[in-house]
């Protein structure tokens, strides 16, 4: 196996082409065979409905390479299970289990050589997105669908170690309504996002919060992550409808779980978020982003979570535990873990 001319090392989160893609088309009413492709492009009609009415759904997990050499992916039955769930949300044909999974394991294995080493902390990031490529003029789902998955390698995302980012609550822009799409993977949450996105960016901050649509008094997530906090032996996470269910997030809480802490899903006022000993930001991307401080510069409160600007001990030890299991340096007790081979 030839390896790619990659600075393992530097790679940022971005697109970097491997070897192969693959593809299955649905058609009459039916999946096809699973297809391999070297083109980095797809050839749609122009009226498919993913183009003019956001029939598009999107995946995002990641394989590793361990320690003992074996490749491990993370919970891919879950991904398979919520991208069936945002398929049902936007009236898109569903994908089974089975085929979603062997669709993960054969995109990993074309493309092995891209896997980065265990050393360099990067990972092979697996894309799958769904798309309605069926023509369509009136709103109408589209009767003919493309999912396709491509991977990536991606550097890891604490370069200088584990550290602590800001957050801004964002209060001019709602990502989801309360019975929109804010529970489903599509593309259609990320454009609503675009602005407050660039307006954290602008004043320096790692990304935006929202709070809930409706009332703007509870803590909804932030742009691509979900929220928890950490006090009085609590992992706290907010529940509400128009938020993605992370995978990442219902990982951490059966390992808080594991590690004694109690585990409440309820609403979180933005004022608790005075009390908070710890918090962070999870999603696959960076397992745990440790909350620093989150402001909210309409009323010109400053939340700071964390006193010394590093990662409290629980979210350390959350982070460690969920990263050593991805990596099979401790045991999968709950069946995570896919050894792609
Ligand atoms: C993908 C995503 C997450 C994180 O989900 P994971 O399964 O943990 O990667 C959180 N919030 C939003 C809006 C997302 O799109």
């Amino acid at each position: 196996m030839q390896q790619p001319n990659i600075d393992w090392a530097n790679l940022p989160f971005g697109y970097l082409p491997t070897d192969y893609n693959v593809r299955c088309y649905y058609r009459n009413g039916a999946w096809g065979e699973i297809e391999t492709s070297s083109s980095e492009f797809i050839n749609i009609h122009m009226a498919a409905t993913c183009l003019h009415y956001g029939q598009e759904a999107f995946e995002g997990l990641k394989a590793y390479r361990c320690p003992d050499g074996k490749i491990r992916a993370f919970r891919i039955e879950e991904n398979a299970a919520r991208m069936q769930h945002t398929a049902q949300g936007i009236l898109m044909a569903e994908m089974p289990t089975d085929k979603f999974c062997e669709m993960v394991r054969r995109v990993i294995l074309l493309n092995e050589r891209f896997i980065p080493p265990y050393e360099t902390g990067a990972a092979l990031y697996i894309r799958p997105l769904l798309i309605g490529t069926g023509p369509q003029v009136g709103v109408r789902p589209a009767n003919e669908y493309l999912l396709l998955m491509f991977v990536t390698p991606v550097g890891p995302y604490f370069k200088g170690g584990f550290s602590t980012n800001n957050y801004v609550i964002v209060r001019e822009y709602d990502r989801a309504a309360p019975l929109g799409t804010g529970r489903f993977k599509v593309g259609g949450n990320y454009a609503a996002s675009l602005r407050a996105n660039k307006l954290a960016h602008d004043n320096g901050y790692a990304c935006e919060f929202y709070l809930d649509a409706k009332e703007k008094k509870y803590i909804d997530e932030c742009g691509a992550a979900n929220f928890f906090g950490i006090k009085d032996g609590k992992y706290i996470t907010p529940k509400s409808s128009s938020i993605l269910p992370s995978i990442t997030n219902k990982s951490l809480q059966q390992i808080a779980l594991d590690l004694g802490l109690q585990v409440e899903c309820r609403p979180i006022p933005e004022e608790e978020l005075a009390t908070f000993e710890e918090a962070g930001a999870c999603g696959t991307a960076a397992v745990i982003s440790p909350i620093g401080k989150i402001d909210d510069l309409e009323n010109g409160n400053s939340y700071v979570i964390s006193k010394d600007g590093k990662p409290g001990p629980v979210s350390t030890k959350l982070y460690n535990t969920l990263r050593n299991i991805q990596y099979g340096i401790e045991p999968d007790r709950h069946g995570w873990i896919t050894i792609i081979e």
